[in-house]
């Protein structure tokens, strides 16, 4: 099975409730008839209960605990998330590592968390720009991604979003050769470790705009963006979730 690609829009900690409402109607409204492509939105946890969405629009929560309730003042699990609706759960973003602690081991916690719960993990993972000048992108990836995954057997359902942290909210993006070099180490170390039916989807993030969008879905093994700053305009967002869906549908017919 081909899986369509995916544009999802990180709000990290931006719109209140109503805002957000409308902002999703509104995306919705502008693709009656959207076939090529999946949408996800994540906005804070506020909205994400009150957002209605039909496929191919989903809703995803941007972090999640691991256990299943408890003594965890501010938290919220992964059932909880499930009862919003939302289908997905974003995990090991570099905020959450940098802000909040998150390590490896506490974005394998949540991983599994997410898994248990049916939801699909959207997987952050990249590389500092002190690690890649010193030649320590690929080491760094791998560790990530096998701490992230341990005592995990099934992956069918997750995403990867490979996000540079120096590309995140900075207007700097990855050279193609970066993405293209980088996004097929991901696959095939993921290949070597999982005996998978189809590819994993491997998202590219990073200053993604309306500018840049059409280059980065053409470069080989980008199955999509995960998006911050161009998520939060419907216009911006909209006209990438277009370009996008175009391109794919002149894929589709070869
Ligand atoms: C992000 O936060 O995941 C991200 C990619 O942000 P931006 O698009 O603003 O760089």
């Amino acid at each position: 099975m081909v899986k369509k690609p995916i544009v999802a829009g990180n709000w990290k900690m931006h719109k209140e409730t109503l805002e957000g409402v409308n902002f999703v109607e509104n995306v919705q409204s502008k693709f009656s008839s959207i076939s090529n492509v999946t949408v996800i939105f994540s906005p804070p946890y506020t909205a994400l209960f009150q957002i209605k969405v039909q496929s191919p629009f989903f809703k995803s929560a941007q972090n999640c605990h691991w256990e299943k309730k408890g003594a965890f003042t501010g938290e919220i699990s992964t059932s909880m998330i499930k009862s919003s609706g939302a289908e997905y759960v974003i995990s090991g973003h570099s905020e959450r590592r940098e802000f909040f602690g998150d390590t490896d081991k506490i974005v394998n916690k949540k991983n599994i968390a997410i898994i248990k719960e049916n939801l699909k993990p959207i997987f952050c993972i990249g590389e500092t720009l002190d690690q890649r000048e010193s030649g320590k992108t690929q080491e760094i990836l791998n560790y990530q991604i096998s701490e992230g995954l341990k005592d995990i057997d099934t992956i069918d359902e997750m995403i990867i979003a490979y996000e540079p942290v120096w590309a995140i909210g900075t207007g700097m993006t990855a050279t193609i050769e970066q993405i293209e070099e980088t996004h097929s180490y991901i696959k095939n170390l993921i290949k070597s470790k999982y005996n998978l039916k189809d590819d994993i989807q491997v998202l590219y993030g990073g200053s993604v705009n309306p500018n840049n969008a059409k280059e980065l879905i053409n470069v080989s093994n980008v199955d999509g963006f995960l998006i911050g700053g161009a998520s939060l305009d419907v216009d911006t967002f909209a006209s990438i979730i277009k370009i996008v869906e175009d391109n794919q549908e002149k894929n589709n017919n070869g």
